[in-house]
């Protein structure tokens, strides 16, 4: 006998769980690819993408998940044997670095590892070192989606600033743009890459790739561009096929047109961005509350470092993975396997996604199943979590 049936939460970090009126957006006849209502709707697209991620520069749109907007930040910026310096605070930024090897990059990497942020006197350091300015960029994370930090892209400005050096300055928000604040333009970013099917509440499929006007030279000289992945006739097409160099992802482009009307039209982004870190607060409240007098804890200690999008919770022992099977089987929520954990820890550690199409009764869900399945296994757990939660909630 299970719980479980019934609507289903999906509660990883990404794909996220897609709005019914995106799937109904979606549900349609091949559209025209060459003229009509199709063609003028990208145009609109591409800038409302752009007010999302809070810049005025250009965006490329590619028929690909995240790892595809990786190596099209990359190959479109270096050629091989260029040095990038690669920041990791868990598996994604360490998996971007290891793409970046593949190109024929040299990459320098400093590991801060999994339970907390880039340390930017490091960092400086590490770029004070580079007397030659063989750095041709640094790569970071905004929300590493394995250890749920957050990390401070507006301070990676000021540090490249503060010690003269021109390394361009990437960022990856796939897991948190349009759920954690970001402003490119004013924090100095010089290519940020983005997916679908995260915060955009899209299926997986289309990853995104903003870039500056000192990206973009850096274009002209970058001998890893191939023609595929080139972002110049994406940004600015002569022809429609050029946006997307062949055919148009024509149906992710009306989920995409319906997503961003919610996120920008009717919620509007400063109040998507608000209710995702009250959200998260409440998560964190009761984690906090189970957490007394036993192992249970948030794995970012820094409440200023922690994601609004993702979290990863420490269970302890083999409680995270006793309780992801029993969520899943008793009460129809799908939460998030510990990824980058390390082989003697994993079992202990699961996440919430709480990306996107997620509202306050979601989370007292997820809570309150947690809750039970803690008691159901017999997982020791501090009093309160719910009641911690719901004042978070309440106090909006
Ligand atoms: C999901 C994610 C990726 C990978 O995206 P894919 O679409 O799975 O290729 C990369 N970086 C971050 C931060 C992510 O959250």
């Amino acid at each position: 006998m299970s719980l479980a049936n019934g609507r289903q939460y999906l509660a990883i970090p990404g794909p996220s769980v897609m709005p019914d009126r995106v799937l109904q957006a979606m549900h349609r006849p091949a559209p025209n690819i060459y003229t009509g209502p199709l063609v003028e709707m990208t145009h609109g697209l591409v800038a409302d993408l752009k007010q999302v991620a809070r810049t005025a520069h250009d965006v490329a749109i590619y028929i690909a998940n995240g790892h595809g907007a990786w190596e099209a930040a990359l190959s479109n910026t270096m050629s091989r044997g260029d040095r990038v310096l690669v920041l990791g605070t868990g598996r994604f930024c360490i998996g971007w670095g290891e793409l970046a090897t593949g190109l024929g990059l040299e990459t320098q990497v400093i590991d801060f590892g999994y339970r907390g942020e880039i340390d930017l006197a490091r960092v400086a350091e590490a770029l004070r070192a580079d007397t030659g300015h063989r750095i041709k960029g640094v790569l970071a994370v905004h929300v590493d989606t394995s250890s749920s930090v957050k990390n401070d892209i507006a301070g990676l400005r000021r540090t490249l600033d503060a010690t003269g050096h021109p390394a361009l300055l990437f960022s990856d928000n796939i897991a948190s743009l349009a759920a954690d604040e970001f402003h490119m333009d004013d924090w100095g970013v010089d290519v940020m890459v983005a997916g679908s099917q995260k915060g955009l509440m899209v299926p997986p499929g289309m990853g995104f790739v903003f870039f500056s006007p000192r990206a973009d030279a850096a274009r002209a000289h970058a001998d890893c561009v191939t023609p595929y992945w080139d972002w110049r006739p994406r940004a600015a097409p002569e022809a429609y096929y050029q946006h997307f160099c062949g055919t148009a992802p024509t149906h992710h482009l009306y989920g995409l047109r319906e997503a961003l009307d919610m996120i920008l039209k009717e919620e509007g982004l400063e109040a998507v961005w608000h209710r995702h870190g009250v959200l998260a607060r409440a998560i964190w409240a009761a984690v906090g509350a189970w957490g007394q007098g036993t192992e249970i804890a948030l794995n970012i200690s820094d409440p200023a470092c922690r994601s609004h999008a993702v979290t990863t919770v420490r269970m302890g022992g083999n409680h995270g993975t006793r309780l992801r099977h029993w969520m899943e089987r008793e009460a129809g929520v799908t939460l998030g396997i510990p990824l980058g954990a390390g082989a003697e820890e994993e079992n202990g550690i699961f996440r919430i996604g709480h990306m996107g199409h997620v509202n306050a009764q979601m989370i007292m869900a997820v809570l309150g199943s947690l809750q039970a399945g803690m008691i159901a296994l017999n997982v020791p757990h501090g009093p309160g979590g719910l009641e911690a939660a719901a004042a978070v909630l309440a106090a909006g």
